[in-house]
């Protein structure tokens, strides 16, 4: 094996273990933030029994496995959700890093990958939100507020890490040039995303008014979900926006009941996800 294939999968195992870790974090505020107790301090416990849990009951996929789902101490099955999130943040986790490759492959000059990588941290810290928020607040208006919020800083920081790698001269792109592909990718994703939400309404409302959807009190809800559509098909950009907005699209079609938006926002997010990594793959493969 060539060095560089060694390379590579050394980072996509560490950025599994990563998510990993991140996805065990990501459980305890799962669990406590809803409680409202603090999620920096405090020792895990079995909830059952009561009993303080070590640091080999802890290792994120592995402990829920050797010990066969149960409580050490007291033998009660533990919920499968702990390994099924831990796994799920690694594999995204080990996707991501699959399909920025090109950030790791220069590790003689790690001064060339600090942006690049503050990029990828900014998509991880991305993954968790959308986990965190379709566990605790299933797609709530206020969780869509959150989202859309939380998506735009991460737009942000992502353009920011691109804008300072050019800055830097780390990148051969010049900044009129990054600007035109910031500025196609942000304007072309958000209005596929508005015309999946104006398809959406027409077809689902029918003959009645678009303006009436405005009106409505009991709509409020969608009318968030749909401004997070917009927001995260003008974040993910052009291409895998038409897989985010298709899907959201069919999902708003399929569920007519307008108030049952519960996993809208998850629904969506796997749409963008899938747009967003089968993109990332047909790169690489060409
Ligand atoms: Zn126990």
């Amino acid at each position: 094996m060539s060095p560089e294939i060694v390379l590579a999968i050394l980072n996509i195992v560490l950025a599994g273990i990563f998510g990993a870790i991140v996805g065990s974090f990501t459980n305890v505020c799962i669990y406590r933030i809803p409680e409202h107790r603090t999620i920096v301090k405090g020792h895990s416990m079995c909830m059952t029994c009561g009993h303080e849990l070590g640091a080999l009951d802890l290792v994120p996929i592995f402990s829920w496995l050797f010990l066969g789902g149960k409580c050490r101490y007291c033998k009660t099955p533990i919920s499968s959700r702990y390994i099924k999130i831990e796994s799920l943040t690694a594999l995204a986790y080990m996707i991501m890093a699959a399909s920025h490759l090109a950030l790791f492959l220069d590790p003689m000059d790690p001064s060339k990958n600090v942006f690049p990588f503050i990029e990828l941290c900014a998509l991880f810290i991305m993954i968790n939100i959308v986990i965190v928020e379709m566990m605790i607040m299933k797609d709530t208006g206020s969780s869509m507020y959150v989202m859309t919020v939380a998506l735009g800083i991460d737009y942000l920081v992502q353009v920011l890490a691109k804008v300072l790698n050019v800055a830097t001269g780390n990148s051969s792109d010049s900044l009129s040039s990054l600007f035109r592909s910031i500025s196609i990718r942000f304007f072309g994703g958000a209005i596929i995303g508005l015309l999946a939400v104006i398809l959406s309404v027409l077809l689902v409302r029918g003959g009645r008014s678009v303006h009436s959807y405005f009106q409505d009190k009991d709509q409020k809800a969608l009318r968030t979900s749909d401004l997070f559509a917009i927001a995260l098909c003008a974040a993910i950009g052009l291409i895998p926006a038409i897989v985010a907005a298709t899907v959201y699209l069919i999902a708003r079609l399929l569920i007519k009941n307008s108030n049952s938006i519960k996993y809208l926002g998850t629904v969506l997010a796997a749409g963008a996800a899938l747009g967003y990594y089968a993109y990332a793959f047909y790169q690489l493969a060409i």
